[in-house]
């Protein structure tokens, strides 16, 4: 009898939830269209509400994943254990990663949605990508060598070079980019050089660059590595003949991190040598680790550490009891936040049109994710646990709209806990650890994403760059760099686009080509949280058999 009403209020709860979103995209399309901009001040009442609810998601997590690790070495009462579901959930999700990305390239390469783009929406693309990508990529632009309106006539600018001081730390590389303006007589050139000392240079390997006398913008692809001893790069110029005009462009970029720099950093992101700062980051992995070892000591202390035992557990219930009327508020904070992204999305003008000129990069990623959600993840389900697919995505409901909503699957874990134990009676034991785990490092839909673009992408810059060739090899390393990308992203909206700068980097992609998928990346990122929730869900379940 308990068992058939909490079915039915929690099927209600879905009801009410795919309502409001609903409702909100109904509104975000109609409110724009009938009131033009006089609409923004109510979706700025909207934007309040959502993130409203989205702060207290947000405010429980530091505590619910520490309390719950905690509480669950407690409840095991020996950290060993963990052992072995430990390792079940390691490789559960490395192994649905990987079939994730595989999924997403065998469908963009199906579907091949870069190539009926438009060419001169990849070179708008660029431009626009240009401009954001230092606030995207931080660090990561590097430093920029410049020449500007360089004109064949004017003598003077002819074998003008300009040096720029290497950083110590990562690996560099060169990229060249000429636009040549008009058509000229004597293509325009730049020579890469590097020097240890900044008094002998020589010529990096592949440095020397030619554009071609056609108007155009020619790239250097790929990218030319600098030696690590390099502590300058000098760039000399020859400019075009013929009258017209020729812009270069150089940059320093921070190169391809290689597979076992990328390892490194996965590592050492387990650690942190400030658990506040951590907390204060919402940076979940080091504060797991913490708690493990924590509740491992906590475990050795015996009746000495009965009153903390008693804490921990406590506050682990009164935080779940937290999320239960949290998730009564669902609705309202599901719709405010739709509304508000979806309305602020139309009045910019972007929503109607982008899923038009973007409609089939869009559907192949959807297609991806729908295949990896309910072909490959549902199989997994029902072969180890029995469990009926159709049946534990309903209760799973909640969380998967919430991810949907939030776009954030650090967000979203406490529902995802939630459902997980309250709807779908999957044991704390299991819930406890492999949920927050997941939510940290199994992202099925960001790395399926992370291939897809990056290949769709590629598709796309061969149509301005022919000497651009998407190989067998390129899409194994997309593959191997994707699926590593996908682990390192944080569970925040729209990480998996910075961590896809890994991605195009390793195969020599021009970063600013993101400009491609950033305007659609908001929508698709909703997207593909909602596969990793699902995906870490269903993780738990199967996990759970193995305690
Ligand atoms: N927003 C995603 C998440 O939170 C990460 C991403 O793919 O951008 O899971």
């Amino acid at each position: 009898m308990a068992a058939t009403s909490e079915t039915t209020s929690h099927s209600h709860s879905t009801f009410y939830i795919v309502g409001a979103i609903v409702l909100a995209v109904v509104l975000a399309i109609v409110g724009p269209a009938l009131f033009g901009e006089s609409f923004r001040p109510a979706v700025d009442v909207l934007e309040v509400g959502g993130e409203v609810f989205l702060r207290m998601l947000q405010m429980v997590v530091v505590p619910l994943v520490m309390a719950s690790v905690m509480s669950g070495i407690l409840g095991l009462g020996d950290v060993r254990k963990l052992g072995r579901p430990g390792a079940y959930a390691v490789t559960y999700y490395l192994c649905t990663t990987v079939l994730a990305v595989i999924t997403g390239l065998i469908v963009v390469n199906l579907v091949d949605p870069g190539e009926g783009i438009d060419p001169a929406l990849v070179k708008d693309a660029r431009q626009e990508g240009e401009q954001t990508l230092a606030h995207v990529a931080g660090q990561n632009r590097g430093r920029r060598i410049e020449w500007h309106n360089v004109t064949g006539d004017r003598s003077a600018t002819a074998g003008e070079s300009k040096n720029v001081a290497v950083p110590d730390e990562g690996v560099w590389s060169v990229r060249i980019s000429i636009d040549q303006v008009g058509k000229a007589t004597t293509a325009a050139r730049a020579v890469a050089k590097w020097s240890e000392d900044g008094n002998t240079f020589e010529e990096l390997a592949g440095g020397e660059f030619s554009a071609g006398t056609d108007p155009g913008i020619y790239t250097t692809s790929p990218v030319i590595t600098v030696p690590v001893e390099a502590r300058f790069v000098r760039i000399e110029f020859e400019p075009q003949q013929g009258g017209e005009r020729s812009i270069v462009e150089a940059y320093l970029v921070a190169g391809a991190p290689s597979i076992g720099a990328i390892f490194r950093n996965l590592v050492l992101m387990l650690f942190t040598n400030n658990l506040l700062g951590s907390m204060v980051e919402i940076n979940l992995l080091p504060l797991i680790v913490f708690s493990i070892a924590f509740g491992a000591m906590l475990t050795t202390l015996g009746d000495r550490s009965e009153t903390i035992t008693d804490l921990v557990v406590s506050i682990n219930d009164a935080l779940m009891n937290f999320i239960l009327l949290l998730m009564k508020l669902a609705p309202f904070g599901i719709f405010c936040l739709v509304a508000a992204r979806f309305a602020n999305a139309q009045l910019d003008g972007q929503f109607l049109t982008l899923l038009q000129t973007q409609a089939w990069y869009m559907t192949s990623v959807i297609v991806g994710l729908s295949i990896h959600a309910v072909l490959t993840l549902s199989l997994l389900l029902w072969f180890f646990t029995g469990r009926s697919p159709a049946q534990y995505a309903l209760q799973m409901s909640q969380a998967i709209l919430t991810a949907f909503s939030t776009a954030s699957s650090t967000a979203t874990l406490p529902v995802t806990m939630e459902c997980a134990e309250k709807n779908a009676g999957v044991s704390p034991r299991s819930t406890e650890f492999v949920l927050p785990l997941g939510a940290t490092i199994n992202m099925d839909g960001t790395a399926l994403y992370e291939a897809a673009a990056a290949i769709f992408i590629a598709q796309a810059y061969a149509l301005i760059d022919p000497a651009f060739v998407l190989t067998f090899d390129k899409q194994v390393v997309i593959a191997i760099t994707a699926t590593l990308a996908a682990i390192g992203a944080a569970g925040i909206p729209e990480a998996g686009l910075v961590t896809m700068l890994i991605v195009l980097n390793a195969v020599g992609l021009p970063l600013e080509l993101i400009g491609l998928i950033l305007p659609i990346d908001w929508l698709l990122d909703r997207f593909r949280t909602a596969v990793n929730a699902y995906g870490d869900s269903v993780g738990a379940a199967i996990v759970d058999k193995s305690f």
